[in-house]
């Protein structure tokens, strides 16, 4: 048995925070493109992607604005007529069809790839519910934090629905992401921070894609090591460090800032989870066992 995981060979890099999920004033955002931009530059981001409802930024877009040192991802997000997805590092804009799975198909067959946003969005939790993220294939991830949705019905949470697909054998990345609408309420809520070894969109979607990334809420973490079968992950900021496997069941939990468990076989996958002060958390991307 061996774990099949993205932090492999994490070597001659530089982990790089970022925000794929941001609105402008060229949809319903409050903030224009630049002052946006602004924004996340001076709180130290390394990348972002605005991405507009139904319309897309593209390089030619970004050329016209002062990047101010951001790797900026063309994209947007795909909206009308059913559950919104991220098209990250789109090349042009996909047409808001009904079906989302041919949006999905549309997405994989540009240069981009699809990402599941705000699942436990609206009253009933069902924005996009557990049987549509068990129905289509081809989709990268899906926002397992979605900031804005704080202060709107539903949860800005959905691991539960993360561990399902989990359970199911799917790869999926679990991404956290602001969403932000109003520069006064939704910035730096959550993020994500991608080893990177090439500073570009190119290198930065490329660690996307391949899961080199967690995703987190306020807690940093300072290192993931794998030594066969066994998983250790250190989080200075975490005061608990919670350790889940197939169907969300817990394998482990420290009250500690380091935690390091043998994965058994019958795991399916492990998942870490590390719990800071206040409303802060990290969340590894799934260790899975694999023959
Ligand atoms: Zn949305
Ligand atoms: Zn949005």
């Amino acid at each position: 048995m061996r774990l099949d995981h993205p932090y492999e060979n994490l070597a001659g890099g530089q982990w790089l925070r970022g925000n794929l999920h941001t609105h402008t004033t060229r949809s319903d955002g409050r903030a224009d493109p630049q002052v946006v931009i602004d924004h996340y530059a001076r709180l130290g981001y390394a990348f972002l992607m605005l991405s507009d409802h139904d319309i897309f930024t593209s390089p030619a877009d970004y050329a016209k604005l002062d990047a101010k040192g951001l790797v900026l991802i063309p994209g947007n997000e795909v909206t009308a007529g059913g559950p919104h997805l991220l098209h990250v590092d789109g090349d042009r804009l996909v047409a808001p069809v009904p079906l989302r799975q041919e949006i999905i198909n549309a997405v994989n067959a540009s240069r981009g790839f699809a990402i599941v946003n705000h699942p436990n969005w609206h009253a009933h939790f069902d924005h996009c519910t557990a049987s549509q993220l068990a129905e289509w294939v081809g989709y990268t991830g899906m926002e397992i934090f979605n900031g804005v949705i704080a202060r709107l019905d539903g949860s800005p949470y959905a691991l539960g629905k993360w561990d399902m697909q989990l359970a199911r054998g799917r790869r999926i990345w679990g991404f956290a992401n602001d969403d932000m609408h109003d520069p006064e309420q939704d910035l730096a809520l959550g993020w994500n921070v991608a080893y990177v070894t090439d500073r570009s969109v190119a290198g930065v979607v490329d660690a996307l894609r391949k899961g080199r990334f967690y995703a987190s809420t306020g807690v940093g973490i300072d290192r993931i090591s794998v030594e066969g079968t066994r998983v250790r992950v250190e989080a200075k900021e975490a005061q608990r460090i919670v350790v889940y496997q197939k169907t969300g069941k817990r394998l482990a939990k420290a009250d500690a800032s380091v935690l390091e468990v043998e994965v058994p076989a019958s795991a399916g996958y492990v998942r870490f989870e590390c719990w800071g002060a206040g409303e802060r958390f990290a969340w590894t991307q799934p260790f899975f066992v694999a023959e």
